[in-house]
């Protein structure tokens, strides 16, 4: 598929933005080459969406990203997104079945394919029975309560059950085609769903087993979920010979997707519970009224910059470059606002899965990105300490908050840190830099991880054998003076503890000027 040129680009082609590009990948994106231009222009984080493909499909994407990336010598961080309790009709057959406004449908337990049933009066509509993937929705349901399909394009009232309970009749408010597998949202009813369906347990044990880097968590509703997934984790976890080592995280790190109304009324104990969060606007605007989700974005986002978590913004960010080679004026300004809010990662599903023009997107995602920051950057900086990270974990955030007052006040090219297990960077993350956040760690795994945090830059390295900071300090120099990251005599803030690598305080803050390559300088001896 020929990409287009993209003009604007050129000038920009080697600074990435701070905050961070999640694609989804897929059919359109699998390509080694694919993959590599699109690490090239900008992704950091691939999401394999498990509600699309079979897992075959997964492993293949997944070893084409280990490889590209182990190539081209960036650690890329993959994310599993578990589909959860989403409710979907079951089959409908080519074309589908259009509903039309004031046509009765039913909702039938055993029901394979959909049909349509002659009416009762011959002047009236068709009934149109449906077979749904959670049948006790056929109880669940009250009369009143709203049914919508399809991302909330068909809109249907339920108006009650048969007397031997195997039917919900349903009256279409605003019709439309509803073709197999579409999804159904019923924002007022409560679903005894259980949060992991045993489609997501068959997931969860291949991520564990492919050692993914995140796992999101769909239609989270209270924070026992997230432990549910956690302690899920746990127990399919294969022994990790590394583990005696102290330095690899025992489970994937949990995202929770934000996407009902019930999950903002628990929101701050979802973020306490998580790893981070994923404001998932395309369910939250069929769940929720459509005007309430900017407002919930800007909570959301607010929240996790509080308690110092990610928090990614999904959704339809540039949606119409699923085929279009330019963004609209809103979605430039969308893309933009998500990180005017303080988000840390900005997401692309259908445009990068499935759209015409993947790398383009990512492209386009960077460049609107860079002016966003750009124009941040000519503002004064946020005093503003992220507050429950200080509360939680007061010297590491301490120290990381002063790493920023120094960078911030001796305008600063970039913050460096020896961050083994990835903490440090994620404290240092969740202050305003305006400069990279060079992270450096000899546990792939953790350098992988920490792909996903604002301006986190990380490097896979042995610490040295002395475990001695002015060695490291030279090893830096070197690398931020061959990867554009510093230029010689700029100044640069390093965080580290001593010994580098197994140290379990990071205690140290040193200024230091970027020597020339080949002396170095050895400030923090
Ligand atoms: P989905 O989640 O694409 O898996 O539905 C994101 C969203 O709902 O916005
Ligand atoms: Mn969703």
């Amino acid at each position: 598929m020929p990409e287009p040129s993209h003009d604007p680009a050129a000038a920009i082609l080697n600074r990435r933005t701070l905050t961070r590009i999640v694609a989804t990948i897929g059919p359109a994106s699998e390509s080694p080459e694919m993959v590599r231009d699109l690490i090239e222009a900008g992704v950091q984080v691939f999401r394999f969406n498990f509600s699309h493909g079979t897992l075959d499909d997964h492993s293949r994407r997944l070893s084409v990203v280990r490889e590209v990336s182990a190539e081209v010598q960036r650690p890329i961080a993959c994310l599993g997104d578990l589909q959860g309790p989403k409710i979907r009709v079951g089959r409908v057959t080519a074309p589908g079945i259009e509903l039309l406004p004031g046509q009765e449908v039913v909702f039938r337990r055993g029901v394979e394919t959909a049909f349509l049933e002659p009416p009762a009066h011959p002047e009236d509509h068709p009934r149109a029975i449906f077979g749904t993937t959670y049948e006790p929705l056929i109880d669940e349901a009250r009369t009143g309560h709203r049914i919508l399909i399809n991302d909330g394009a068909v809109r249907l009232l339920a108006i009650d059950r048969s007397a031997d309970g195997n039917d919900l009749h349903a009256r279409v408010i605003v019709g439309g085609l509803v073709t197999s597998g579409k999804g159904i949202n019923l924002p007022e009813s409560e679903l005894s769903a259980p949060a992991i369906s045993d489609r997501d347990r068959e997931c969860v044990a291949w991520a564990v087993e492919n050692s993914l880097d995140y796992l999101a968590l769909s239609f989270v509703r209270t924070p026992g979920e997230v432990l549910e997934l956690r302690s899920l984790l746990e127990r399919s976890a294969p022994a990790d010979p590394r583990a005696d080592l102290g330095n690899e995280t025992a489970t994937l790190p949990i995202i929770a997707k934000v996407e009902m109304p019930q999950a903002l009324r628990n929101l701050e104990s979802i973020i306490d519970a998580a790893e981070g969060i994923m404001v998932a606007r395309g369910d939250l605007g069929v769940e929720m009224d459509i005007a309430a989700v900017p407002v919930a974005q800007k909570q959301i986002v607010a929240a996790c910059n509080r308690a110092g978590k990610p928090c990614i913004v999904a959704t339809q960010m540039l949606e119409s470059m699923i085929t279009s080679a330019i963004p609209t004026r809103a979605e430039a300004t969308d893309v933009a606002n998500a990180i005017f809010d303080g988000a840390d990662a900005v997401m692309l599903s259908a445009e990068t899965a499935t759209g015409r023009h993947p790398v383009l997107v990512v492209q386009t995602m960077n460049h609107i990105g860079l002016a966003a920051e750009d124009h941040i950057a000519s503002e004064p900086a946020d005093e503003n300490p992220p507050t429950r990270l200080l509360d939680s974990h007061a010297s590491i955030a301490a120290l990381c908050r002063g790493a920023w007052r120094i960078a911030t006040d001796l305008h600063a090219t970039a913050v460096v840190c020896w961050s083994e297990r990835g903490g440090t960077a994620r404290y240092l993350s969740q202050n305003d830099f305006r400069v990279p956040i060079v992270a450096y760690s000899s546990s792939i795994r953790s350098t992988r991880r920490m792909a996903l945090l604002r301006g986190v830059y990380p490097v896979w390295s042995r610490p040295p054998a002395s475990g001695s900071l002015g060695e490291w300090n030279e090893q830096v120099d070197l690398h931020l003076v061959e990867h554009g990251l510093a230029a010689p005599g700029q100044t640069i803030v390093l965080v580290a503890g001593r010994p580098l690598g197994i140290a379990k305080v990071i205690n140290s803050i040193a200024i230091h000027r970027v020597g020339e390559p080949a002396t170095g300088y050895r400030a923090l001896r």
